[in-house]
């Protein structure tokens, strides 16, 4: 049975983070995004966040909200199923993938809760444990081995540290902490675009000696060419980020050797379904996936948990943001075990239920009677 949506409501939350969080090119010390609902007919609801990211995604609260209307515009009242939603979502409004996420995972929660089935299930997936890494954002190095130590003695045994700043002091930091933590810890690096194509051969082939899993995004995005050029250049493996958002992304950065890894995640892709074609292409050319996050609720992060559970080529998991917000309006979701392990709800739909209480209510669009802007 197809869905149809016939009430769409878009709601703002800002939530303080427990420290601010910094990377090569911004801070923040807030979460601010948008979460949307989608009525079906039977009067159930399906929950979708959308988390704007103004140098990643081009988003800002006011244009991801006027996306979401729009796109509201295009479901309401039509009886769809997900790959016809998909289509629609992905030729009808280029980029917006916070906006495009959002609807597809209300949309989804929807869907699998008439068929009572959690997403993952739903879209045939099996996996339903994973072990997420914990990021450190760029601070001093004596509060990075402060804030490793943390993380280590609660289990954590992947941390990614966020660099991209002066490659010689992010070289420092990570010879300091191998040898505060010794070799029995995973760490990645993500320079987020900070270095240049000379800086990041520098620090790659000083990093060499202490077992990086990988460095991602050590160059802005781009520049696929050049990404391609450092992977021949060093031993470690490159990932994508920014560079990659579509599987269309994907395939370019296929075609030109640019990746060993390519890190989906679904507010860039657009959704679960584009993600899943990600993981597709990825695996077809031997290259492995990462998937992350933005600093976002734990609806996001749920959703993003449940395209973990259709690919066993998601190598390397970074879905961690909820763990750093002060207070969370989703109940249930992805649960966190403890040190990194995270295990996927077994609810139908999504499996969250959303606390509109903490919320604030932008707009409601309906079919008939068009909009109600509060
Ligand atoms: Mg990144």
């Amino acid at each position: 049975m197809p869905v149809r949506v016939e009430k769409v409501r878009i709601y703002r939350y800002d939530i303080p983070l427990k420290g601010e969080f910094r990377i090569s090119f911004s801070s923040t010390v807030t979460s601010s995004g948008l979460i949307v609902e989608l009525v079906g007919e039977n009067g159930e609801s399906g929950w979708g966040e959308a988390n704007p990211a103004a140098r990643i995604l081009g988003s800002t609260l006011g244009t991801s909200k006027e996306a979401l209307r729009h796109l509201a515009g295009l479901i309401l009242g039509r009886e769809l199923e997900p790959l016809e939603l998909h289509r629609l979502l992905q030729t009808s409004l280029l980029g917006n993938g916070d906006a495009k996420a959002a609807v597809e995972m209300a949309f989804l929660d929807l869907w699998c809760k008439e068929r009572g089935q959690p997403v993952y299930r739903c879209l045939g997936g099996a996996r339903e444990e994973f072990v997420t890494d914990m990021t450190i954002g760029i601070k001093s190095i004596p509060e990075t081995l402060e804030d490793a130590r943390y993380y280590v003695e609660r289990g954590f045994r992947e941390l990614k540290i966020k660099v991209g700043e002066d490659p010689d002091r992010d070289v420092e930091k990570i010879r300091a902490l191998r040898e505060a933590l010794g070799y029995g810890v995973f760490i990645r690096v993500d320079a987020n675009q900070g270095w240049s194509p000379k800086q990041a051969l520098r620090a790659a082939r000083k990093l060499e000696r202490y077992e990086i899993q990988l460095i991602e995004q050590p160059l802005p995005h781009w520049m696929l060419r050049e990404h391609a050029e450092l992977r021949r250049q060093t031993e470690i493996p490159i990932a994508l980020d920014e560079s990659v958002h579509t599987a269309r992304d994907a395939l370019e950065a296929v075609r030109l050797g640019a990746a060993d890894v390519i890190n989906i995640k679904i507010t860039k892709a657009g959704g679960i379904l584009e993600g899943f074609s990600i993981t597709r292409i990825s695996e077809a050319a031997g290259v492995a996936n990462m998937i992350g996050c933005m600093v976002e609720t734990r609806l996001g992060i749920t959703a993003a948990a449940h395209l973990v559970g259709l690919s066993e080529n998601i190598r390397y998991i970074d879905l961690d943001s909820d763990l750093s917000l002060q207070w969370d309006p989703v109940r249930g979701g992805v649960e966190h075990l403890g040190g990194g392990r995270r295990r996927l709800p077994r609810e139908p739909g999504l499996g969250v239920r959303v606390d509109v209480e903490r919320l604030k209510l932008l707009a409601t669009v309906e079919e008939r009677g068009g909009e109600a802007a509060l």
